[in-house]
């Protein structure tokens, strides 16, 4: 009996031509060492106490009387979305929609994924700030997109942006330009003058704008957050971003919100659907009442941070790093050159080991690594204690060098 005999098939890897570039995360790498070497963790950006009791017991309370343990509406509950358009008003004067203008997410993550997914169109271009946060590459690649870098540079003790190579890199193809302040991890708030700037391109060249504001309570010194929203012709193109992970210390709940133009909403809600459709049920209510919290909470958060990012700047100063301070955010990012280094990933590797604490290498947050060859990030979100034991630690690296 003659037996049929197909071509063997070429064989072809597992993962997908868009998300070969993207292994596993410098997170992953760096939390993993942490663990084997019993380092302290400031590679990682998360807080090590949790975030307010009464936000926790709202949470509580909603699981406890049936509130969102099953599917909450698509768009979010109208108690969180209308706490979200009461606080883009109050704070910025920015009035949306609750119904048709806000749109809760899985996280301000779940955001950028479906934002991009649903605006950008095979081919297109999308500009972002490097180093960008890890994720804005991959969803620009899984929305088929072309990355174009626009590099934050060194200027002083903060990171810049050229806004001459931002004007230079739009072209015909540009569809979006995806901000990020203020910014992770250079620290970097945008000012008033910059964003004017950038909206005024944005405008004159037609582009949208999906500008991830998840520090946007995360502000020191003289520093002022402005939504890009706030500036003319831009609310009915910018797609804003946010989230409670940062605002709120609760990380794991992974709720974020989308504000936007209501046909912004639209195209961005039907990426989402498809994503998680909904999530955090029950933390969404306690997220609406989050965000209602007195100023003191914000302002006593932003104090809190702040002692402790001059706390850490000092420590980091003092064994010789370059220091940029940041602005914004909860994160340094340092420069190793001083110290008689090259490499941040292969310092970043050798830290645990040379005095006890994880920072990660920002090169792996730039197209072209070698902006941020000598560059590491660390994280100043932990109980004060365990930034003075760092600081500790890190003061001993300089005996290591020594120096
Ligand atoms: C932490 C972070 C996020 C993720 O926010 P989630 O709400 O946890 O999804 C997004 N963007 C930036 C810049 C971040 O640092």
């Amino acid at each position: 009996m003659a037996v049929m005999t197909l071509p063997p098939r070429s064989p072809r890897p597992l993962l997908n031509r868009r998300l070969a570039p993207f292994g596993t995360t410098i997170f992953a790498e760096m939390s993993a060492l942490a663990t084997r070497t019993g380092s302290i963790n400031l590679g990682q950006g998360f807080p090590d106490t949790d975030g307010p009791e009464e936000v926790r017991e709202a949470a509580v309370r909603a699981l406890r009387d049936g509130r969102g343990n099953q599917y909450p509406p698509g768009p979010g509950v109208p108690e969180l979305r209308t706490a979200v358009a009461e606080h883009q008003l109050r704070r910025y004067g920015l009035a949306y929609d609750p119904d048709t203008e806000v749109l809760v997410t899985a996280g301000a993550t779940e955001g950028i994924a479906a934002a991009l997914l649903a605006l950008v169109e095979p081919g297109d271009e999308v500009i972002a700030l490097e180093p960008y946060y890890d994720s804005y590459a991959a969803c620009i690649a899984m929305a088929g997109g072309t990355r174009v870098p626009v590099t934050l540079r060194p200027s002083g003790d903060r990171f810049t942006l050229d806004l001459d190579e931002l004007r230079r890199a739009v072209t015909d193809r540009t569809r979006l330009i995806l901000l990020n302040t203020p910014h992770n991890p250079t620290g970097t708030v945008l000012t008033r003058d910059e964003l004017a700037a950038i909206a005024a391109l944005a405008v004159e060249r037609d582009l949208l704008v999906v500008t991830d504001e998840v520090y946007e309570h995360l502000v020191y010194d003289t520093a002022e957050h402005v939504p890009i929203a706030t500036f003319p012709g831009m609310r009915e193109r910018t797609v804003t971003l946010s989230s409670a992970g940062k605002t709120f210390s609760y990380t794991g709940w992974k709720v974020g919100w989308v504000t936007a133009a209501a046909p912004l909403v639209t195209a961005v809600r039907t990426a989402k659907q498809y994503l998680t459709y909904v999530s955090s049920g029950p933390f969404q209510y306690a997220v609406a009442e989050a965000l209602r919290l007195p100023d003191d909470y914000f302002t006593g958060l932003r104090e809190d941070l702040r002692a402790k990012r001059d706390l850490l700047a000092g420590a980091l100063a003092e064994v010789g790093f370059g220091v940029f301070r940041p602005q914004g955010t909860y994160f340094i990012t340092a420069d190793i050159t001083p110290l008689g280094e090259k490499d941040g990933l292969a310092f970043c590797r050798s830290l645990p080991e040379r005095c006890g604490v994880v920072a990660v290498p920002t090169l792996v947050f730039y197209d072209d690594p070698e902006a941020g060859r000598a560059h590491v990030r660390f994280a100043f979100c932990k109980t004060e204690g365990l930034l003075r034991e760092a600081a500790d630690r890190l003061r001993g690296l300089k005996g290591l060098q020594g120096s």
